[in-house]
Order: C-alpha cells, then structure tokens, then sequence
C-alpha cells in the first residue's frame, strides 16, 4: 500500500486504517470476514456497506455478461491460487468447480445474503477498486483536494497535484522490465489486470489467476494486461478484470457501447488505447518503438 495525502498527515493514518478494515472484512481467507461466513454458511447477514458492495459487484457481472463472475471461487481453488499449491486440476474436478459458478444465484435481501449450496464468492477483482472508492470518499468529505493511492496496480488518484498539474500514472510492462507506458489524469482510478501478476509454470505452460468463468481455465487470447481508466474504482476494477477476461476483439467492442472508461490493451506485439486516452498516453521502454493504434467509437 501507499497512500500520500496532501495537506493533512492524521488522515495518511485514518485511511490505512480504512484500508485495512474493509480488508479484514471482505477476505475470504480471513474466517472471522463476513464473506468466509457467507462462504462457509450459504448465508450470511451483512453490514450494509457490504451488501452495497456486493450490489456493485453483481451489477458489474450482468453488465459483462458473466466475463466477470465472483462466484468463480471454486474454480480458482481447484487451481491452487489460494493456497499457493498450484497445480492443473482434473477435467473432472473442474467440471465439478463450474456447476458452482453462476452470480445470478446470488441473493440479497436486506441485510443478509445467500449462496446456492456448494456455491462460494470471491471478491478479489473488486475489492481495491471499491476500498480505493471509499478511501478518497472518506478524504472528500475532509475537505482533502490532493491524494495517491496505489494498491499494487490499482491507483486512484484524489484532484490533482498540489502544484495543480495532472498525475503522471506508470502502467507496467507485462513482461516485468519496468514500464509499457504513462498516463496523465486527475481524479481517476488506473486499475490494471494482468496475467503477469501471480502464476504458475507446469509443464512449460503458464497458467495464471484470471479464470474464464466460462471455461475454468485462465484467460487466454493475447492479452497481456488490460488497464481500465475511469471515475470509480470499483468499476475500473471489476472492468478490468473482465476486459482481459474477454479478450482484444469483445473488449474493445464492449467499450464502443460503453460510455465511462477509456482501457489501455497490451498485447505481445502491440499496444492498442481508446481514444479518450489519445492525448495523455505515452508509450515507455520497448513499447515506445511497437505500434500505438489508437480505438475510435465511430470509425466506419
Ligand atoms: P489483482 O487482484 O491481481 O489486481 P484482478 O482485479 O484482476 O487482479 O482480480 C483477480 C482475482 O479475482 C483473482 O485472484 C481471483 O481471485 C478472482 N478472479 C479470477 N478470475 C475472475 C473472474 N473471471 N471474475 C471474477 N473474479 C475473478
Ligand atoms: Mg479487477
């Protein structure tokens, strides 16, 4: 976590306590969450805070048509990411973990939520986006006109600069050598998923912890990362994760009929960005020498 805060150094500590509170209480490996309960009871009752949370997150599945699915929990398990003990599952065991997958069978009714048996949640593609949202809330509220947050590779940005320019806003490079580019924004998260962040070899073969819900295996369709940018965090987060779970061609599609984010798509050979983002994205280290091609919405 880092955290800077301009103008006011008791808040630096309320907001990594914040930070910290709704990580205890959204972990799934944390028993004492109230999702671990959900998890381990098919039902629960939740603060309001979390039942809106999950409100936004079941939201953010419809509206990807299921790209992104926090129920895919038993899928992610069957290959280890939780545990560290990663291994290709059985076709049998994934089978098994798909029949569980579905966030429509999601219940909430004031102030409790319900699974469908076996069914388990996760809200890793959701939760800094959404921790993230209620931290520069928090520092709204109190008046803060200047804030950075990065919560490894989730950064949300509160106003601008105190000299008042924009932020400038790395976005790493999926092969690990530093950075694939920079954008300058102001008051705006920049959350990026990438199949670089954790996973495994077996076999010569990479296997990493963005799973398609539809297929249980990890995304894989040429995408090395995606980077969302936008006003919520929670969105750009949840978006970010189901862009690269989509794919270049569906995702730049859903971004034509979309109208509150600009994406940064890095694939092997090039780097593809939304138009809105035309402007502010420089290309960095070996990206700076590859195509740029930049998406238009009405291009005929
Ligand atoms: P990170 O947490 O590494 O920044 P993401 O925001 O993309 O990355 O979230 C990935 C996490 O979300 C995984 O670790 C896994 O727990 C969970 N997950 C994986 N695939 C999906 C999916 N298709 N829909 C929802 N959650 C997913
Ligand atoms: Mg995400």
């Amino acid at each position: 976590m880092e955290l800077a805060v301009y103008g006011s150094e008791s808040l630096l500590a309320e907001g990594e306590e914040l930070i910290l509170d709704i990580e205890q209480r959204l972990s799934v490996t944390d028993s004492s969450s109230e999702i671990a309960e959900l998890n381990r009871n098919g039902k629960a009752a939740v603060t309001s805070e979390t039942e809106s949370l999950l409100e936004k997150a079941l939201a953010l599945c419809e509206r990807t048509d299921g790209a992104l699915d926090i129920t895919v929990y038993p899928v992610v398990r069957a290959w280890g990411f939780t545990t560290g003990e990663y291994k290709v599952p059985e076709e049998i065991d994934l089978i098994d973990a798909l029949a569980l997958v579905d966030y429509r069978k999601v219940k909430l009714d004031s102030g409790s939520a319900s699974l469908s048996p076996g069914m388990q949640i996760d809200l890793g593609s959701v939760a800094k986006g959404w921790a993230g949202d209620k931290v520069m809330e928090m520092f709204r509220q109190r008046g803060v006109e200047s804030a950075l947050l990065n919560l490894g590779g989730n950064v949300q940005a509160l106003g601008s600069k105190p000299d008042g320019s924009s932020w400038r806003v790395g976005v790493r490079s999926p092969s690990g050598d530093g950075y694939a580019g920079a954008v300058e924004i102001s008051d705006k998260a920049v959350i990026t998923s990438g199949g670089y962040q954790r996973f495994f070899e077996e076999n010569g073969n990479r296997y990493h912890h963005i799973i398609d819900p539809k297929t249980g295996w990890p995304a894989s369709n040429g995408l090395l990362s995606v980077t969302v940018i936008g006003d919520s965090g929670i969105a750009c987060d949840g978006l970010s994760t189901a862009l690269f779970v989509m794919g270049p061609e569906r995702a730049l599609t859903f971004w034509e009929t979309q109208g509150d984010f600009e994406a940064i798509f890095i694939m092997e050979d090039k780097v593809v960005i939304t138009d809105g983002l035309a402007d502010s994205f420089e290309p960095l280290g070996k990206y700076a020498d590859m195509k740029v091609e930049v998406q238009y919405r009405d291009k005929d």
